[in-house]
């Protein structure tokens, strides 16, 4: 009878979500504070498994309304999410996901934006029925409610700009850094919402089942967002 060598498996590395674009950039000094450097430039290849400088540690990219689905599933461990993004989503999964860290990365704000030349306080005043296009339907809606304001919410998916311009909406609920974009659409902001940036999260089981790995990551993150502040 022959018995077989048992092979040792290595473990799941710890596996973190990210979105191509500004989070990943903003996320790479973070991870060199807690000793991970990302082995290839997502921009560059069309890899969505990343490894790293750490055997133990990967990290996986998708589409940013998606980080907080593969964290609250436990197929990532941790991500990173715009608060954008995690108010929509807790709007569907209340309390899916812990959220233990403010990176204040990727920093901008929400807010509501029309033609300029449409008077959005003088509607606002009438208690005109609003046209609202946006991808951020929660906020808004939570928004308006909070003002007594009427408003139709439509729902896009991007390119906002476009709404106002070709009459679909009276104004727009989305994402202002420079103002640039509104401003080359003829476009004004009329209101901020709340000021955006992005979270830590993690898998609630993974924090308890993986803590010895998890826990130094999130202490290094906490003392590098801490130290950009400062
Ligand atoms: P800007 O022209 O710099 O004001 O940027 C506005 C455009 O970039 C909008 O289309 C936003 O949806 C997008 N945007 C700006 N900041 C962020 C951010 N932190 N996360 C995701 N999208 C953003």
């Amino acid at each position: 009878m022959t018995t077989q060598a048992s092979t040792p498996t290595s473990p799941t590395p710890l596996t973190l979500a990210l979105s191509k674009g500004r989070i990943f950039e903003e996320t790479l000094p973070l991870l060199k504070s807690a000793g991970i450097e990302v082995n290839e430039d997502p921009e560059k290849s069309r890899k969505l498994i990343l490894g790293t400088s750490r055997p133990d540690v990967r990290i996986i990219i998708v589409r940013a309304s998606d980080v907080p689905t593969y964290v609250e599933y436990g197929a990532a461990d941790m991500g990173i999410a715009g608060k954008d993004v995690l108010v929509e989503h807790a709007a569907a999964h209340p309390g899916a996901l812990y959220q233990p860290i403010d990176l204040n990365i990727a920093r901008c704000k929400l807010c509501v934006a029309t033609r300029k030349d449409f008077d959005y306080e003088a509607a606002v005043k009438q208690g005109a029925r609003l046209r609202v296009a946006t991808k951020y339907v929660s906020a808004a809606r939570e928004h308006f409610a909070s003002k007594g304001v009427y408003v139709d919410l439509i729902k896009l998916y991007g390119s906002m700009e476009l709404a106002p311009l070709i009459g679909l909406a009276d104004a727009i609920v989305d994402l202002v850094s420079t103002g640039n974009t509104l401003k080359a659409n003829d476009l004004v902001a009329v209101e901020d919402i709340m000021p955006i940036s992005s979270r830590l999260i993690v898998n609630r089981a993974a924090l308890k089942l993986r803590r010895e790995g998890i826990e130094p990551i999130m202490e290094a993150f906490e003392r590098a967002s801490l130290a950009t502040m400062a």
